[in-house]
């Protein structure tokens, strides 16, 4: 596979793998590799000083042979039209392995958040909505937070649609504010979503989850509810979780041997993501350096912070112990560590299936909107986790039918269902 440090070129890559795998027909591949379209345009901005700024926008429509296309908008200033590209094509694979009728796509502007203030933030996402209105819709592209975007922002955006289309259109964006469209259950979902995959592969490995530890490295929106959803719904112990700390500017790993109460870290981590490590150490947290949560000796590792954290370099450090990898973060597990991995009968369960969980809400959110009728969130949490345990049950088939990995297998299972639903259309 190609060692490619341009996402793009490392999502065709995965891509050519699996084709190849699958015996997929040329033309079929090469239609598969590329975004159906692609809106790039610019957005000019009055600034709060009354002078123009004008901000560099995308939207990258993938394949949408499965249903409307369905992606986050990432607001960042190194944002560029490849990794827009690659997101989009891989939210193809995640909402096919996860058996959602959606497709792919994502969206992006080239800019720093944290340097406009609210109003000009407003304007901005105001007017990313008059320039690509044509072009999405409940029916065609929906979009979501992602990357440097909020509930709020959501908000502004669907209002700015409904105002240009004439009619309350919630549908065509989710991840709204709960009370303006939004559904419960999806602050949690994909940290949930985590845990039913790991439940279930314990039941395949027969492990007692109840004896069973886990590391994560993390401690923002997946690994906080990945780590209540380890310690109330599988009764395991967590012994760290970890953070970038803003006043030191570094990452640190908070542990605690006989397990942490991720409601009492949570209790004293600010809004930013920082953990008060003073009040830490004071209820018997012991703080460690960024890459302590790797080593510890537990059977379940959840990288849920960043992409290749597990890499040539750190993967040499996991433990003996460790036998579930539960990828929550998107692309933590660089291709040379993954290797490594197999070779070490390490069971990975592949980011695309293993943080699926928050897509999928995504798109419950979408039928509440149309149904105009909304789901408690038990009602949202066991829809969930009975699509997460389908999902993880489809890609485990498939990986002993095939005796490939389960990242492997789940691209085996996307490709196929997106192929197959080509098919069914007349478009191959
Ligand atoms: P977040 O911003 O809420 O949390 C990120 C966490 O990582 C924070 O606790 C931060 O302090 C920590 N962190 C940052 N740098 C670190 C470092 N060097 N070492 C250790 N910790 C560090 O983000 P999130 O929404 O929890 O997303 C985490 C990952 O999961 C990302 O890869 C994201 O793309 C992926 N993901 C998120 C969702 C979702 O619904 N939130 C869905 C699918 C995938």
């Amino acid at each position: 596979m190609a060692s490619s440090t341009n996402a793009f070129e490392m999502a065709q890559a995965q891509f050519d793998h699996v084709a190849e795998l699958l015996n997929l027909d040329p033309q079929v591949r090469e239609f598969l590799r590329w975004p159906l379209r692609e809106y790039h345009f610019r957005v000019p901005i009055r600034m709060d000083d009354g002078t123009i700024r004008v901000f560099e926008g995308f939207r990258v429509q993938h394949n949408d042979a499965r249903g409307p296309h369905k992606g986050g908008l990432r607001f960042h200033a190194a944002e560029t039209a490849d990794t827009v590209r690659a997101l989009a094509m891989w939210m193809t694979w995640k909402c096919a392995v996860a058996d959602i009728p959606l497709g792919g796509g994502k969206g992006g502007v080239i800019v720093d958040p944290s340097t406009l203030s609210v109003s000009e933030k407003e304007r901005l996402v105001r007017g990313y909505m008059k320039q690509i209105w044509k072009n999405i819709g409940p029916r065609n592209d929906v979009p979501a937070p992602d990357v440097g975007t909020t509930p709020q922002m959501m908000g502004w955006m669907m209002d700015e649609y409904s105002t240009l289309c004439g009619e309350y259109t919630p549908g065509v964006i989710t991840g709204k504010p709960v009370g303006g469209g939004g559904s419960l259950g999806r602050t949690e979902a994909t940290g949930y979503g985590v845990v039913y995959h790991i439940r279930e592969a314990m039941k395949h490995l027969k492990l007692d989850s109840s004896q069973c530890s886990a590391a994560i490295q993390g401690f923002g929106n997946v690994a906080q509810y990945a780590a209540i959803g380890f310690i109330e719904l599988l009764k395991g112990k967590v012994v760290c979780v970890s953070y970038w700390d803003r006043e030191d500017r570094a990452p640190y790993t908070v542990s605690k041997e006989d397990g942490i109460d991720p409601h009492f870290l949570m209790s004293i981590t600010d809004q930013y993501g920082s953990v008060d490590k003073e009040k830490a150490k004071k209820a018997g947290y012991v703080i460690e350096d960024a890459e302590a949560w790797i080593s510890k000796d537990v059977d379940v590792l959840i990288p849920a912070a960043l992409e290749g954290q597990i890499n040539a370099e750190t993967v040499q450090k996991i433990s003996d112990q460790v036998k579930i990898i539960a990828e929550g973060a998107n692309g933590p597990t660089t291709p040379d560590a993954d290797a490594v991995l197999k070779t070490r009968n390490i069971f990975v369960i592949p980011d695309f299936l293993c943080n699926a969980g928050g897509v999928t809400t995504s798109y419950f959110e979408s039928v509440q909107n149309d149904m105009n009728f909304y789901w408690t969130r038990e009602e949202v949490l066991e829809k969930l986790d009975t699509k997460m345990t389908q999902a993880f049950k489809s890609v485990l088939d498939m990986s002993e039918k095939e005796k490939v990995c389960m990242r492997d297998a789940a691209y085996m299972v996307s490709i196929a269902r997106v192929v197959k639903a080509m098919q069914l259309r007349g478009w191959i």
